[in-house]
C-alpha cells in the first residue's frame, strides 16, 4: 500500500464556526478522523504545517510548503496538501515552479464547506485527493469536485458552489468517477524533482480599467522589479494616457513588463490590434499568451529569484514549465 503524507495548511475544509465567522481550527489528524475509509486507499501520516485562512498566505508560506515537501520527499509515495480555496491556485502555481519535474503526485485540495457540516464537499475532495496522490499521476495538481487540474492551469472561478475551480486553456488531467481515477493526461516528469528555495516577491499586478491613470503604472513599476499588466481582450495599451511611454521608461530602468489579458479563456495575442502591435515590437515586453495570471505571477517570482539578466528572464519566461505556456515557441523568440 502506498504511503502518503497529508500536509495541513488550513482553509474552509479545516474550519469551525466561530463568533466571527469560519476559522481554520481542525488539525490534519482530526480531518482524517472524519474519513476512516482513507485507510483502505493508502497508509497516511499527518503533518500540521500551518492553519491559515488562505487569504493570509504569502509567498513565504509557499516556500515553507516547498521546503516541507523537500524534507519529506524521499519518505513518501505522494503528498496531499489541504489548503483554503481562495488562493489555492496561486499556491499550486508557485509549487509548480518551486518543485519541478516531480515523479510523485503533489495534490492540493480543500473545500467550499467545512468537513463538519452535514452538506460538505470536504469528504469527497479529500478522498479523491488521496486516490490521486496514491496513483501514478506525477507533478503538482489540484483535485476538486471530481476533477484533476494541472497546478499551472487552475483558477478559482466560483466563490460558493462546489465546482470552485476551472482548468484554463488546458484540459483536465483526469476525473474521478465512483472512486476510480480516470487519467486523461499524464505530465512528463523527471526521475528526481528539482527543488528551488528562492522567490523574488517584488512582482506587481495592475488590472487596467477604461481611463486608468498612468500614475498607477508608474507607482507599481517604481515599487516592483516586474509588473504584470492585465489589459483588455487579446491585449494592448490605451493610447492616450502615456502608458506606452511609461512602459518604455521603466524598461530602460531595468524593470520587466508582462502584458496579459483580463479575459479568462483563450489568452492574449498582441499582434491583432494596433493598440497591441507597438508592444509586440518593443524589445523587453513579454506576453503571457495562454498562461493564467496566477502562473505568470509565480513564474516571475521564481525567475527573478534566480536572475536579473533580461535575456535569461525572457528565455525562462517562455520556456514551458509544467505545461504552463503552450504558445508556439517561434512566436516567443523574437520581437
Ligand atoms: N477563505 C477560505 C480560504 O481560502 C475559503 C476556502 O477555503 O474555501 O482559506
Amino acid at each position: 500500500m502506498k504511503k502518503i503524507l497529508l500536509i495541513g495548511t488550513g482553509g474552509t475544509i479545516a474550519s469551525e464556526v466561530t463568533e466571527n465567522g469560519l476559522a481554520p481550527e481542525l488539525t490534519t489528524k482530526q480531518l482524517l478522523e472524519h474519513i476512516p475509509a482513507i485507510s483502505g486507499i493508502c497508509r497516511t501520516d499527518c503533518l500540521q504545517l500551518l492553519n491559515l485562512d488562505s487569504t493570509n498566505m504569502t509567498p513565504l508560506h509557499w516556500l515553507q510548503i516547498a521546503e516541507c515537501l523537500r524534507d519529506h520527499y524521499a519518505d513518501y509515495d505522494g503528498f496531499v496538501v489541504t489548503h483554503g480555496t481562495d488562493t489555492m491556485a496561486y499556491t499550486a502555481a508557485a509549487l509548480s515552479y518551486l518543485v519541478q519535474d516531480s515523479p510523485k503526485p503533489i495534490v492540493l485540495t480543500g473545500a467550499q464547506k467545512p468537513i463538519g457540516f452535514d452538506s460538505t464537499d470536504s469528504k469527497i475532495n479529500l478522498t479523491d485527493a488521496f486516490r490521486t496522490a496514491a496513483s501514478d499521476m506525477p507533478g503538482v495538481s489540484i483535485v476538486f469536485n471530481s476533477k484533476v487540474i494541472l497546478g499551472t492551469r487552475a483558477q478559482k472561478t466560483h466563490s460558493k458552489s462546489f465546482q470552485a475551480f476551472s482548468s484554463i486553456n488546458y484540459p483536465y488531467l483526469g476525473v474521478l468517477r465512483d472512486g476510480v481515477l480516470l487519467t486523461y493526461i499524464r505530465q512528463e516528469s523527471g526521475r528526481e524533482p528539482v527543488f528551488y528555495d528562492t522567490l523574488n516577491t517584488r512582482v506587481g499586478l495592475l488590472k487596467l480599467t477604461p481611463g486608468s491613470d498612468r500614475e498607477l503604472l508608474d507607482f507599481q513599476f517604481a515599487r516592483n522589479d516586474a509588473l504584470i499588466i492585465e489589459s483588455f481582450g487579446v491585449g494592448g495599451l490605451p493610447e492616450a494616457n502615456g502608458f506606452y511611454e511609461s512602459v518604455l521608461h521603466w524598461l530602460e530602468e531595468g524593470k520587466v513588463a508582462v502584458l496579459t489579458t483580463q479575459v479568462q479563456n483563450e489568452g492574449s495575442d498582441l499582434t491583432v490590434y494596433h493598440v497591441g502591435h507597438r508592444l509586440k515590437n518593443t524589445r523587453g515586453v513579454l506576453e503571457a499568451f495562454d498562461m493564467t495570471t496566477e502562473s505568470v505571477l509565480a513564474k516571475l517570482m521564481w525567475i527573478l529569484g534566480q536572475t536579473r539578466d533580461p535575456e535569461e528572464i525572457r528565455r525562462l519566461f517562455y520556456k514551458p514549465v509544467a505545461r504552463d505556456i503552450l504558445w508556439p515557441a517561434e512566436a516567443c523568440t523574437e520581437n
